[in-house]
């Protein structure tokens, strides 16, 4: 039988892998956290639609794994690759997870009674996570990690676990594959914002990426959802969202629109109102981007609840812990504008994910100007790369939002189908 590999197990990678294994072909999806889901699992809403992002997502990532074609590889990386089009021989190493996935039903017992505690990644560092861990809830495969650079071995989940699942040693796992063709959808990672030290952030508590907003407005984030200031606890009164936090900015070779921060601005501060009405919410920005189906509809209902936007950006954040302020010239009227914000949130911006640079090379892809991959030709063909049997797809190329990277994983599912079973007829003639 026919197989690919996906390498990437976010909404992109999960689409491809079900769209090609509905055809018929085996898939080994290769993930190197510890579940699949990527970014899209941290996501309180998706806009415009305000739907519960885990809701889309959760059973798409439960119909990948049990789909009888489809392999699931989490803490995987794909290592080396060899051969071409139609014959490719994939190595992929499996990390330790030191649990045998085998024997862990994912009680949590073990969980539990861990007394170590560190601060959850997933949760983008507003949450604890304990030294053996689900890095949340509706994790799939559900099973558990033991993080053993946190870990003091005190040996309670050994006892704990009634399976007998955690494993006191564990090593790397190679396993090798054979593929017709590969997608990568390796995602993006988050901008940095203390390399604009100006805005503050690590050095003012207050001051926050969009992300840890979007784990603290979560029903199921570290908060239960409620909206509170990292210095206090207390609920901010007033909150500045920063637009264009490492887009759009050629001094910092970040010449690029993100794409995806003016409308997830307006999202959180849409919901903020809704439940915090009384909050004043400001988005200070350059342009306002709401150029797909629906966007300017949302744009105008978060006017409509009383967000303010005020065009313009603030050169930076100022004051102390509790008493911050931000000056920002509304460029629409020409006046200066003081806000004492309670909250400053950074929109960051979306950038090539960890790691790309070995990936690219192990494929023999390209990277362009901005380091997402290169694709053949970004109007007729958006998920091709100049490597025959290799595609491409989601924000591995660059920003781009949910649905664009829907349609490009069934895209690229699509690419690998022709290839295998035009392959099939030139056997069968
Ligand atoms: Fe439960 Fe054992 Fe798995 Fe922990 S390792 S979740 S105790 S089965
Ligand atoms: Fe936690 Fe490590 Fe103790 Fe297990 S052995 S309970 S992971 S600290």
């Amino acid at each position: 039988m026919a197989e690919a590999v996906v390498i990437g197990g976010g909404i992109a990678g999960i689409t491809a892998a079900l769209d090609i294994a509905g055809h018929g072909i085996r898939v080994h999806l290769v993930e190197r956290e510890p579940s699949i889901g990527g970014h899209m699992a941290q996501l309180d809403k998706t806009f415009p639609t305000n739907d519960c992002s885990m809701c889309i997502l959760s059973p798409k990532m439960v119909d990948v794994s049990r789909h009888p074609l489809v392999t699931v590889h989490t803490c995987s990386e794909v290592k080396e690759v060899s051969g071409k089009a139609g014959d490719f021989t994939v190595t992929i190493l499996k990390h330790p997870r030191f649990v045998n996935e085998a024997d862990c039903n994912g009680c949590g017992d073990c969980v539990q009674i861990c007394p170590v505690e560190v601060y959850n990644r997933f949760d983008a560092g507003i949450g604890v996570r304990k030294a053996i861990y689900k890095p949340h809830p509706q994790v799939v495969p559900d099973i558990v990690i033991r993080d053993t650079e946190h870990c003091i071995e005190c040996g309670l989940c050994y006892d704990a676990c009634g399976t007998g699942a955690v494993l006191r040693e564990d090593t790397e796992k190679t396993v090798t594959v054979k593929a017709a063709a590969i997608v990568v959808t390796t995602g993006y990672r988050t901008f940095d914002p203390r390399v604009k030290e100006q805005l503050r952030y690590f050095d003012l508590p207050d001051v926050i990426t969009s992300l840890e907003l979007e784990r603290m407005i979560n029903a199921s984030g570290p908060t239960g959802g409620r909206l509170a200031r990292i210095s206090d606890g207390t609920t901010p009164r007033s909150i500045v969202f920063i637009q264009c936090v490492g887009s759009r900015d050629v001094a910092i070779d970040r010449p690029y629109c993100s794409c995806v921060c003016c409308m997830y601005a307006m999202k959180a501060a849409m919901l903020i109102k809704e439940k915090y009405p009384d909050t004043e919410v400001t988005i200070c920005y350059i342009d306002r981007r709401a150029y797909g189906k629906g966007y300017e509809e949302y744009l105008n209902r978060a006017e409509s609840l009383g967000v303010r936007f005020i065009r313009g950006l603030p050169a930076e954040v100022c004051g102390s812990a509790g008493d911050m302020t931000v000056r920002v010239e509304n460029t629409e009227k020409g006046e200066m504008v003081t806000i004492h914000p309670e909250l400053v949130v950074l929109s960051v911006g979306m950038e090539p994910a960890d790691d790309l640079t070995g990936l690219t090379q192990m494929l023999g892809l390209q990277a362009d100007t901005t380091g997402f991959l290169s694709i053949e030709d970004q109007k007729v063909a958006p998920v091709r790369t100049l490597v025959p049997g290799i595609y491409v797809a989601g924000t591995a190329t660059a920003p781009r939002d949910i649905p664009d990277c829907v349609a490009q994983g069934g895209a690229a599912a699509m690419q690998v189908v022709k290839d295998v079973y035009r392959k099939a007829e030139a056997w069968s003639l």
